[in-house]
């Protein structure tokens, strides 16, 4: 489990899961390829493509001559919800106090944000000779909080009370002449000199380790970096199959993945569009022999509130992994593809639950339905049970990251063959 916190730690902002993804599959053989330059892509190899620094597609080629029969994507995304900082980020007083001024990027627990120890991360774009680079920052330290008013200011804070973001939800900075300047911290971490710096990324974000107890686990971000992780431990713990493997993490899911580099991007359409071109076979033929996994984690049944639950459709914590349905299809799921992931955990061993919202509850979206706007093949949503979505600190259970990675190693080594008329077989 040591390593899914070390994941999640080097992973404070999607920037950083990135180039930490990228950095894990260097040590890997995998080769960087940019965008703007034409591909050369060998037999056997490994390659993976970045855009715009916090969105990551990695393949593997064929190691045959022959051209791959199927093609077998993952997803899941890199981005976590949590407070941007602006531009002009300094607040000045009340008194001597210094603020940053924040927005939410998501739809985060606002109460899980107050009295814990945060810090700042992301990147800034540094001026060089006619010109401007990135450069990643981490604080890792303690830095900021969001104090709670005391409860004898505010009686009704336990009553449902309403945080307003622009008011209740401005991070502390520091307070009087010993607080150190914000840009200059900034620069020092990236390395430059505060004026260098000309526009930036940063965020908030809960600095503390994940640690397992009594089953489970609780870290910061598990939704959704437990399955990224699962999803690229699977993806190189297999050998070459005859179907093309890829893994795709995205950014941008917690805000609709609208972006040049989200998952509603042609970023797939097109690193898959340069793959079948190299290998000289049709990208829409390979689709049609496809498959993808949409993964996401899912909510487990609540201890205070099994209610929100359906009752026919209760996950639980290391109870396997979660197929999710949805018959408006914010889930991708269908007969089909539920039952093809179904037979490849079958295979595997793994216990597979089912979840659907209650019909009263309207559930959340993710990455699924909306690639396959791009990318049309048959898609499963899927995911890992856990507590407090979107809290500053997440739960889920201590067995289920295994049974993920199993998973995604078995489907990463399988093959699907569209034998016509609604049938299919795994090879
Ligand atoms: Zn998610």
């Amino acid at each position: 489990m040591e390593h899914l916190f070390d994941f999640i730690s080097s992973s404070p902002t999607a920037f950083h899961a990135s180039a930490h993804i990228a950095s894990l599959l260097d040590e890997n053989g995998f080769r960087r390829l940019e965008e703007g330059t034409s591909w050369q892509l060998d037999g056997g190899k490994g390659y993976y493509v970045v855009r715009n620094s916090s969105s990551l597609i990695a393949f593997r080629m064929p190691g045959t001559a022959l051209p791959p029969e199927s093609v077998m994507i993952a997803a899941a995304h890199l981005d976590s919800p949590a407070f941007k900082i602006k531009e002009n980020a300094v607040l000045s007083g009340p008194g001597a106090y210094l603020r940053l001024s924040t927005e939410k990027y998501g739809g985060m627990i606002f109460s899980s944000w107050f009295d814990r120890p945060l810090s700042v991360a992301g990147r800034v774009m540094i001026r060089k000779e006619k010109g401007v680079r990135t450069s990643l920052v981490d604080l890792r330290e303690p830095v900021a909080l969001i104090p709670h008013v005391a409860i004898h200011m505010n009686r009704s804070v336990n009553d449902g009370y309403s945080y307003n973001p622009a008011v209740d939800l401005l991070p502390l900075w520091g307070i009087g002449e010993n607080a150190k300047d914000f840009r200059a911290a900034v620069a020092e971490n990236a390395g430059c000199a505060p004026d260098e710096i000309l526009s930036t990324d940063l965020f908030l974000y809960n600095p503390m380790k994940g640690y397992a107890w009594n089953g489970l686990i609780s870290a910061p971000r598990l939704d959704d970096l437990e399955c990224a992780y699962a999803v690229l431990s699977g993806f190189w713990a297999q050998g070459f199959a005859k179907a093309l493997p890829v893994a795709c993490f995205f950014d941008n899911e917690e805000v609709g993945s609208q972006t040049k580099q989200g998952a509603a991007s042609p970023f797939l359409l097109d690193v898959l569009s340069r793959i079948t071109g190299a290998l000289g076979v049709d990208l829409r033929t390979l689709l049609a022999s496809g498959m993808m996994l949409s993964c996401d984690n899912a909510h487990g049944i609540h201890p205070n509130h099994p209610e929100y639950s359906d009752k026919n459709h209760t996950v639980t914590l290391n109870g396997g992994i979660v197929v999710k349905y949805n018959a408006n299809q914010k889930y991708t799921s269908d007969a089909v593809s539920a039952a093809l992931f179904r037979l490849i955990c079958e295979e595997e061993g793994v216990p597979v639950q089912l979840y659907a919202n209650r019909a009263d509850i309207a559930g959340g979206s993710t990455l699924g339905n909306i690639s396959t706007t791009q990318v049309a093949l048959n898609t499963v949503d899927i995911g890992l049970a856990q507590l407090a979505m979107h809290s500053a600190f997440e739960t889920a259970g201590e067995r289920d990251p295994e049974y993920m990675i199993r998973a995604l190693t078995r489907f990463f080594g399988t093959g699907l063959h569209a034998d016509g008329n609604g049938a299919y077989s795994l090879f």
